[in-house]
C-alpha cells in the first residue's frame, strides 16, 4: 500500500494532504497494479479530518487520542512506523512540512528505508522509485532512484495539484497505537494573529519585487491590495535579502512553491527561480514599468507602468 500521513489544522485537512493525494494516484498509476492508497491521520477529535480524505483515498486509519492533541516527532514516527510496518506500506508519503520534515528521518530509520526529501516529481517503474528534487539552492534539479522495498518520502508543498474530493467515502478503520512516552511537553502556544490567509492556502497571492520601490511601498500598494482583495501576500527573494519583508513570504526556488487561483507581481521582473514558484498559478497578472520583463512572458494579463501611479488608482476602483 501507499500510506499517506494525513496533515491537518485548525479542524481541516491542509493542501498539503489532497497534494499528497495526487502524488499517491499518479505514483500508484505507475505501478500498473491494485495498490491500495491508506491515509493516516493523527490527532485529537478528528473525526471531521478522517471524513473529509476519506473522500479521496482507498481507506482511513484514524488514531484520535488525547496523547496525540500535540504533535510531537517522537509519537508521531512512532505511530507512522508501526502503521506502516504492519500494513506493508512500499511507500510512505509525508507532507514537507516543518514538522514533516523533522519526523520523516526519524521514520525512515525505525523502518531501515531510503529517505526522498522535499520530492517534487515521483514516478515508479518496476521496483524502483525514481524521484526529482532541487539542491544546491536549488540551481540544480536531482532525479534519485531507489529500489528498496519501502521508501520514506517527503512532498516538497505547493507542487503536486491537489486532489478533487470524491463524493463516496472509503472505510475507516481505528488502529490500535503502541505508543512511547511523550519526553516533551508542550507548555505554550502563541498563534500569531493574522487576519490575512497563509500562502500557501490562498486562492489569491499579491506578490512584491524590488519594483515596489521600499519596505513602505510593499505596505502601501501590495498589502493594501491584498486586504482588499482577501489574498495573501508574497515577495521575491531580492527584497526578502533586503529585509523588506520576512522569509516566510518568499515564492521561489529557495522560497514557497504555490499555484493560487490568481496571482499578482507588482514590481517583479521575473527571473526562473521567482517564476518556478509560481508559474502553476491560474491566472497571472503582472505590473511593471519595463515592457521587456520576463515576467510578461508567462502572464494572463499585463499592465505596463509605474507602481506609484497605478496602484493607487487599483486601489481607489476597487474601494467603489
Ligand atoms: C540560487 C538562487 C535561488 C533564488 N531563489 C529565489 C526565490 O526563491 N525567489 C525569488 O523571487 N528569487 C530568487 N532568486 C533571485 C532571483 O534570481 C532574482 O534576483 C529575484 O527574483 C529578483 O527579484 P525582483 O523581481 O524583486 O527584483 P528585480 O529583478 O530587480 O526586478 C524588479 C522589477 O521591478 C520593475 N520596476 C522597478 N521599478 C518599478 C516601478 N516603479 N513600477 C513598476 N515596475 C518597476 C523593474 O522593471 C524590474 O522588472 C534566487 C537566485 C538564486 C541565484
Amino acid at each position: 500500500m501507499i500510506l499517506i500521513v494525513a496533515e491537518h489544522a485548525i479542524g481541516k485537512v491542509s493542501k498539503s494532504t489532497w497534494e499528497m493525494v495526487t502524488a499517491a494516484r499518479e505514483l500508484a498509476q505507475g505501478m500498473g497494479r491494485e495498490v491500495p492508497i491508506t491515509a493516516l491521520v493523527l490527532g485529537s477529535n478528528i473525526a471531521p479530518i478522517a471524513a473529509e480524505i476519506a473522500r479521496a483515498v482507498d481507506q482511513v486509519l484514524v488514531a484520535d487520542l488525547p496523547a496525540l492533541a500535540q504533535y510531537d516527532a517522537e509519537l508521531w514516527s512512532a505511530a507512522v512506523a508501526q502503521v506502516a510496518t504492519e500494513g506493508e506500506a512500499s511507500v510512505i508519503l509525508i507532507g514537507g512540512s516543518r514538522s514533516g520534515r523533522e519526523y520523516s528521518p526519524r521514520v525512515a530509520v525505525k523502518l531501515e528505508a531510503p529517505l526522498l526529501e522535499d520530492v517534487i516529481s515521483l514516478k515508479t517503474s518496476g521496483e524502483t522509485l525514481t524521484a526529482q528534487h532541487y539542491i544546491h539552492l536549488a540551481r540544480v534539479t536531482e532525479t534519485i532512484e531507489t529500489a528498496s522495498p519501502v521508501t520514506v518520502v517527503t512532498i516538497k508543498p505547493g507542487v503536486f495539484n491537489p486532489a478533487t474530493p470524491r463524493v463516496e467515502a472509503a472505510e475507516q478503520f481505528d488502529v490500535d497505537l503502541k505508543l512511547p512516552t511523550p519526553r516533551l511537553k508542550v507548555t505554550g502556544k502563541t498563534v500569531e494573529r493574522s487576519s490575512r490567509v497563509g500562502l500557501a492556502e490562498a486562492d489569491i497571492v499579491v506578490s512584491g519585487g524590488r519594483g515596489v520601490g521600499s519596505a513602505e511601498g510593499f505596505t502601501q500598494y501590495v498589502e493594501a491590495l491584498a486586504d482588499q482583495l482577501g489574498a495573501a501576500v508574497g515577495a521575491t527573494r531580492a527584497i526578502v535579502d533586503a529585509g523588506w519583508r520576512p522569509y516566510s513570504e518568499q515564492v521561489g526556488q529557495t522560497g514557497k512553491t504555490i499555484q493560487p487561483k490568481l496571482y499578482i507581481a507588482i514590481g517583479i521582473s521575473g527571473a526562473v527561480q521567482h517564476l518556478s514558484g509560481m508559474n502553476k498559478s491560474k491566472t497571472i497578472v503582472a505590473i511593471n514599468r519595463d515592457a521587456e520583463a520576463p515576467i510578461f512572458k508567462i502572464a494572463d494579463y499585463g499592465i505596463v507602468g509605474d507602481v506609484p501611479q497605478l496602484l493607487p488608482a487599483i486601489l481607489a476602483e476597487l474601494k467603489k
